[in-house]
């Protein structure tokens, strides 16, 4: 009998994203955080973005230990300024960007419309809606010309339902995904491609902190799986949109939220 185990198989590398750059916005927590990591073990060079430095930092440190090449800029996705100087020093730095995901958001205080006030519509629609929109106009500007790229937005379950209280982040994700389609079409010939994913609940810190965790509890059990997603989860979805794995889809909206949406 052979002393080798022939059920044992060694771990395969994933190299589905060997060389490639990609931008991450959001990078410093939760989703965004979990799907720089996995791009990285995917074989990404990584250009990490975060209105957070500290949380930047942190990330940038796991990176290298890696062996992944870094860039980190500390930038605020809803400033046009900011976003330029990104994707032109992650170019420089690493090289043409090739992947965009565009996954910073936050949340907008529970509240019925009536109570919703003007600073938080300025503020969610700044962040979750002008953000995306910027950084795609951005990405698509090193795209375009090389004819080639793949983008991500990160929409939400709340891209197709509602959630009481939560009208300015739902309209914000509505609008996300009506950009992603938009968009998606506009660049189908020209070798870019453009998805969204739609995650249902997800215990991150934007999760956390916007609700009590009796709501947490709520969720979780409103979830057909009976459980709210990980952070992991969603990033191995946003791996399979970033690489060829994917290369048909263009234009479309991808639910992983445990069937939320489905019921
Ligand atoms: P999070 O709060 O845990 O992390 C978001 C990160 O974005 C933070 O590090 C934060 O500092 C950064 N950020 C916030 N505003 C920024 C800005 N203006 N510029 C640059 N960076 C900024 O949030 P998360 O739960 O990981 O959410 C990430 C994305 O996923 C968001 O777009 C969110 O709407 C979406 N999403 C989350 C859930 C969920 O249940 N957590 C579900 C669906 C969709």
């Amino acid at each position: 009998m052979s002393s080798v185990d022939s059920n044992h198989t060694m771990p395969t590398q994933d190299a589905r994203l060997a060389g490639r750059v990609a931008l991450v916005t959001g990078a410093g927590a939760g989703i965004g955080r979990a799907c720089a990591l996995g791009f990285a073990r995917a074989g990404a060079k990584i250009a990490a973005c975060d209105i957070s430095s500290d949380a930047l930092e942190l990330l940038a440190a796991e990176l290298r230990a890696m062996g992944t090449s870094v860039y980190t800029a500390t930038a605020d996705v809803s400033a046009a300024s900011d976003v330029a100087s990104l994707f032109n020093g992650a170019a420089e730095t690493l090289g043409p960007i090739d992947i965009a995901l565009n996954n910073a958001g936050i949340a907008s205080p529970l509240r019925p419309l009536a109570a919703t006030r003007e600073d938080d519509f300025d503020r969610v629609m700044g962040v979750n809606l002008k953000g995306v929109w910027l950084c795609m106009r951005e990405a698509l500007r090193h795209m375009e010309p090389r004819q080639a790229g793949v983008i991500i937005n990160m929409a939400s379950a709340m891209s197709f339902k509602s959630y009481p209280g939560s009208g300015l982040y739902t309209a914000s994700k509505h609008a996300v995904a009506g950009l992603t389609k938009n968009t998606a079409v506009e660049y189908a010939q020209k070798g870019i491609r453009v998805n969204a994913l739609c995650p249902g609940n997800v215990l991150t810190p934007l999760l956390e902190l916007s609700v009590s965790q009796e709501v947490l509890d709520q969720l979780a059990a409103g979830h057909p799986v009976g459980r709210l997603g990980t952070p992991e989860e969603i990033a191995a979805c946003a791996t399979f949109l970033a690489s060829e794995d994917s290369k048909f889809m263009t234009g479309a909206l991808l639910s992983v939220d445990g069937g939320w949406t489905a019921l």
